[in-house]
């Protein structure tokens, strides 16, 4: 069939296409670039299908490589941006039976277009688009379901789940990125297969999962996994929130609220680390729950500290790398901080930068930030968030002191040969008064001179220097923590 497609095809991928072509070959776009195009998104990635064989394709593109078992050449460009971009050319192929539910037993390269259309997922990534002649083989009627929005399976969606279980999860992953509906008859498969997503790959999973949470709408992806008893095979702790009742403060369930949380983060169109702190910060609370005759409520004592646990054994068990399960386990540790408002004091402040560290804090207002609009309750006053901010900036300042100086007491010990005593801090203090009369005279090279120079001085001399370049440095700590206060517009 003819469809208009206005779409520019990045030059890159149409010189990957017009090369097979030129040398006798078939080729087309498809899979999700097709679908994309068809929609009017810009594809993430561009996925090529050709009848040359993986060696033909490597003998045309210098810069290419073998990919994986089912014949993937990687086609390596650089782009305007000067980032390398890959386009992806896999031959056509059939699948043999498949008795693992992951995995063909075996892979024909000798097949048509036709058939490897049919060897694909959903209708909608089943569509094969040849730019040079604007033409489209639907054989699956891909076009109408992406018109209709629906998620529908190639064929039998009980055989297409028995074959590969991922596709599963790929459905409602699907689903909830371009807001479609699942068809009748692939979702009740989806709810009876559900079980059998614990013979695929925690990395798998974790993959498609990773791709749900940056969605637009996770919290519809995440509820769908869970309604169609899927979560249990991926985040198994985060359904013990369900049905579970707060306290006053709160309307939502724990489970509802973490969800809430989790879409806040991609209202705000935060990156994985913050979403994931998001939808996990209360993971915990159901454990921890107690009822507190005094206060006549529900107590949740130690679900932080339990929950960053928690967090940390799941995100293990998804197989995502220790740099993010260590930022996003002590995102929940630490995210009642923030919350215990009239407590903050800078030193409160200085210790959390230092146990989430200098490079995290800020996340850690986003998950506040994502807690709080969780709850539903209104954004944060703007006075009170920018006093946060301020004394953050605060705490992790450099403080203005002898350290900041390019000499120490051990130096000017060597260079005067003076022992331990009030004299070496007279010395520092009043190098440092003149290196913040002028900060080009940090060098180590001055420091030395002035050293030998101010070691002459009567002691009583040297000491009224010395206190000098203790008031100044409060004036200058007093200085820079007026300035931060300025520019957040706080007292
Ligand atoms: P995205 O836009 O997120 O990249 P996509 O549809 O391109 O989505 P990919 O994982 O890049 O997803 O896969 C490319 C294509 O390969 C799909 O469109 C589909 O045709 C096919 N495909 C991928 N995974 C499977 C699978 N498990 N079973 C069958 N076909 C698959
Ligand atoms: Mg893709």
């Amino acid at each position: 069939m003819h469809t208009k497609i206005s779409f520019q095809i990045p030059p890159e991928v149409s010189h990957v296409t017009r090369t097979l072509r030129a040398t006798g070959h078939e080729a087309y776009l498809v899979g999700g670039c097709v679908r994309d195009i068809l929609q009017g998104i810009k594809p993430k990635d561009w996925d090529i299908t050709t009848n040359a064989t993986p060696e033909q394709i490597q003998a045309l593109f210098e810069d290419s490589f073998y990919e994986n078992d089912y014949g993937t050449v990687g086609i390596v460009n650089e782009t305007d941006d000067e980032t390398l971009k890959v386009v992806e050319v896999t031959p056509y192929r059939t699948e043999g039976t498949y008795t693992d539910k992951r995995r063909p037993d075996s892979v024909s390269f000798h097949a048509s277009l036709e058939d490897d259309l049919k060897r694909r997922d959903f209708t909608i990534n089943a569509i094969a688009y040849d730019e040079s002649k604007g033409h489209l083989t639907d054989n699956f009627d891909g076009i109408k379901d992406i018109k209709d929005k629906v998620l529908r399976t190639v064929g039998n969606p009980q055989e297409r789940f028995n074959e590969d279980a991922l596709r599963i999860l790929r459905a409602v992953r699907l689903a909830t990125d371009l807001g479609f509906t699942i068809e009748v008859e692939t979702m009740n498969a989806i709810i009876e297969k559900a079980g059998d997503l614990k013979h695929i790959s925690m990395e798998r999973i974790r993959d498609e999962f990773t791709k749900m949470v940056m969605t637009k709408n996770p919290m519809i992806g995440v509820v769908m996994c869970q309604k169609f008893g899927l979560l249990k095979y991926i985040v198994p702790d985060l359904e013990r929130g369900i049905g579970i009742e707060q306290n006053g403060d709160h309307i939502y369930t724990v489970w509802e609220h973490n969800l809430r949380a989790l879409q806040h983060s991609a209202d705000r169109e935060w990156p994985l680390h913050v979403r994931l702190g998001a939808l996990f910060h209360d993971i915990s609370k159901p454990e921890t729950r107690r009822w507190s005759d005094d206060k006549n409520n529900w107590t949740f004592y130690g679900h932080d500290v339990v929950g960053g646990r928690v967090a940390k054994k799941a995100l293990e068990d998804l197989k995502y790398p220790k740099k993010i399960v260590d930022v996003v386990s002590s995102l929940v540790r630490y995210h009642l901080f923030f919350s215990d408002i009239e407590k903050i004091t800078l030193s409160a402040v200085r210790r959390i930068v230092r146990n989430v560290g200098p490079d995290n804090v800020w996340d850690l207002m986003k998950v506040r930030a994502c807690d709080r609009i969780g709850m539903g309750r209104p954004k944060e006053a703007p006075y009170r968030l920018r006093k946060y901010e301020s004394m953050i900036e605060e705490a992790m300042r450099a403080p203005v002191s002898v350290g900041m100086l390019k000499i120490d007491g051990q130096k000017i010990m060597e260079v005067t040969r003076e022992t331990p005593g009030p004299k070496l801090g007279f010395i520092l203090h009043a190098l440092l008064e003149e290196v913040l009369d002028d900060p080009e005279r940090n060098t180590e090279e001055f420091l030395v001179k002035r050293t030998l120079e101010l070691a002459k001085l009567p002691i009583d001399e040297l000491k009224k220097l010395g206190e000098e370049g203790k008031e100044k440095k409060e004036e200058e700590e007093e200085k820079e923590l007026t300035e931060i206060r300025k520019k957040h517009n706080v007292k």
